[in-house]
């Protein structure tokens, strides 16, 4: 629900700068608010009318002690009336669609009250009776200012209250005159008290609701921006991968928690890429660094390795975890995974794109130890360019990999 309509700051500056804005914002945000505010007041009624049903009926007690000789009324008022229209609100507001007919229903609530206090009143001739009409008061007040319906509602609900008093009052054979005149008084009094607590409250709601929204959406920005702002730093645009700055970044990162495990680098460079970029132009030749790119990351462990662009066509991988004997089948399923390609490479010697790579290893890595360990892969990686490319060479003592991976590769390959 909060998600529709899409609502921008702009639109919530417009709606607290707007005239009027506590009785209605300008569109979406008024759309977005009553969405809100129908939810909350779904869930405030399912809290208040159970509530009323029992207030409500409590008062027959003062019926009882105040208008006995009317108390068959009181009963069918009661009981074939207001309870069963209260029961019918509770089943019937849940299910229905139209705002404006779930309004109607619950101003009808507080109607039907004061129609049922003002039918007892009329009926009883109680010397008492003087005093129950005041109960009038307490379900205008209940109406106003516990259901809240929308102001205009409330104001009808008050007008139609303090006419139908009146007149059966005017009406009434034993209410002295000066006791009508000062009911009247006290009801108006009381109209225009719970109208201003109604409207007061709206506004309050509609205030404290576009701060909250403002608040809400200067917060997602602000995460937006940021989210923005590390993918700029971070993420090299061109392939998606992290970039020069996002790998030292990485990197440290295992430096600083570092556990003393195994840990690898592979740098790999694409083969005999300037004569690409000479032969099919350089809009191809990025075109080919993106694939080879989505090679590569789909050939390391997600959410385990670290595979960055270094710069042009070169990438390095980090694998956490990963001694010079794991790396080597990792570099190979790259290289392998590059080969897969088949992308054209007319000026080189395999008729294809290919990749050469180095790979060093350390015990462990601590933040000292990551600038000689790329440069150990570098010097691993100009090996395997010299002993003629698309190949892995490992640096170290551990035993060279080039006739692994020639071993895996078709005889056309072994150049
Ligand atoms: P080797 O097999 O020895 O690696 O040969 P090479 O031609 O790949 O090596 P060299 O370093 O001479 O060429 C790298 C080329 O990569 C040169 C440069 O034009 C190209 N290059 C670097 N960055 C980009 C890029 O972002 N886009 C494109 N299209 N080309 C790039
Ligand atoms: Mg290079
Ligand atoms: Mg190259």
């Amino acid at each position: 629900m909060r998600q529709q309509p899409a609502i921008t700051l702009d639109d919530v500056n417009r709606a607290m700068t707007a005239r009027r804005w506590n009785l209605t914002f300008p569109e979406p945000v008024e759309t977005h608010f009553t969405a809100e505010m129908d939810e909350r007041r779904a869930r405030a009624m399912r809290r208040i009318l159970p509530r009323t049903l029992l207030i409500y009926n409590a008062f027959l007690v003062g019926d009882y002690l105040l208008t006995p000789d009317a108390m068959a009324v009181s009963l069918i008022v009661h009981f074939a009336m207001v309870t069963p229209w209260i029961i019918a609100a509770i089943v019937m507001l849940p299910r229905m669609t139209s705002r404006f007919w779930r309004d109607l229903l619950v101003a009808s609530l507080p109607l039907s009250i004061i129609v049922g206090v003002l039918a007892v009143f009329s009926a009883s001739r109680s010397p008492l009776a003087e005093h129950y009409q005041y109960f009038v008061i307490v379900a205008l007040l209940y109406g106003n200012a516990v259901l809240r319906p929308s102001i205009t509602l409330a104001l009808i609900i008050s007008a139609v209250t303090v006419v139908a008093h009146g007149v059966a009052l005017a009406l009434h054979p034993v209410i002295p005159p000066v006791v009508a005149v000062s009911a009247s008084a006290c009801l108006v009094v009381a109209s225009y008290v719970s109208l201003s607590t109604n409207a007061a409250m709206e506004r309050d709601l509609r205030r404290l609701y576009l701060r909250r929204l403002s608040e809400s959406l200067v917060a997602s920005d602000l995460e937006q921006a940021a989210a923005d702002l590390h993918r700029i730093t971070l993420v090299d645009p061109l392939t998606g991968l992290a970039n020069r700055r996002g790998i030292d970044a990485r990197a440290a990162a295992f430096t600083g928690g570092a556990d003393g495990g195994p840990f690898a680098v592979l740098m790999i460079d694409v083969d005999r890429f300037k004569p690409f970029n000479d032969h099919y132009g350089h809009p191809e030749g990025d075109k080919c660094l993106a694939a080879v790119a989505r090679a590569i990351r789909d050939s390391v462990r997600g959410g385990v390795d670290v595979a960055g662009r270094y710069g042009g066509e070169e990438f390095l991988v980090l694998l956490p975890g990963a001694t010079l004997a794991e790396a080597v089948p990792a570099a190979e399923r790259i290289r392998r995974a590059v080969e897969a390609l088949a992308l054209p490479h007319a000026a080189a010697e395999t008729g294809m794109v290919t990749v050469s790579i180095g790979l060093a290893a350390a015990d462990g890595l601590s933040a000292d130890m990551f600038s000689p360990l790329v440069a150990a892969a570098d010097a691993a990686l100009y090996v395997a360019k010299q002993a003629g490319r698309n190949r892995v060479h490992a640096a170290g003592d551990v035993p060279s990999t080039d006739t692994a991976g020639r071993r895996s590769r078709p005889a056309s390959d072994a150049a």
